[in-house]
């Protein structure tokens, strides 16, 4: 039987969310709490985070097992901003940020927006809540939890493996 999706979330947090939008064998890794390792883009997202942080006095907030990195109050609602280091990142922060979108909804927030930030590449896009995406992240998280459930999925060597931070596991090197 299917567990709770509550439980489904303790396994496809947000990390995981976002790994799975990348390569289905990735989010698996990630699943099962495989380390990868920390890509360039990875660091200099942190770095970005840090600064905004220390700049304007962001939050970071924890929930139902994920966390979100930037937390802001406006007169407009509640805001919570994805940052990715590049523009080639930018599709998997938005399913990012819907997701957080969908864990604030299970928490009772419905009228917090979400961004997406690439400040290097000047690029903001706002995501509002709606039932569709509400509905859009509960089937991934399903999906991505029955996937976590079996064996690692296929590989397949293709043009962003070269930049994943699990090419070690899938190709040696
Ligand atoms: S190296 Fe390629 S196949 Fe392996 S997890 Fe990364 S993107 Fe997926």
């Amino acid at each position: 039987m299917e567990p709770a999706l509550y439980d489904m979330l303790e396994i496809i947090t947000s990390h995981v969310y976002s790994a799975y939008h990348y390569c289905l064998r990735q989010g698996w890794y990630a699943a099962h709490r495989m380390m990868g390792e920390q890509s360039n883009e990875w660091m200099a997202r942190g770095k970005l985070i840090e600064s905004l942080v220390k700049k304007r006095g962001y939050r970071q907030v924890y929930l139902l097992g994920s966390v979100i990195d930037i937390v802001e109050d406006t007169s407009r609602g509640l805001r919570v901003v994805e940052i990715k280091a590049s523009k080639g990142s930018l599709e998997r922060g938005i399913h990012q940020a819907k997701f957080f979108l969908f864990l604030l909804h299970l928490t009772g927030v419905d009228d917090a927006i979400a961004e997406v930030s690439v400040p290097m590449s000047k690029i903001r896009q706002e995501i509002r809540p709606s039932d569709e995406v509400y509905r859009e992240v509960e089937e991934y998280v399903r999906f991505f939890y029955n996937i976590s459930q079996g064996p690692p999925p296929h590989i397949e060597r293709v043009k962003k493996c070269h930049a994943c931070s699990y090419k070690h596991l899938c190709w040696g090197s």
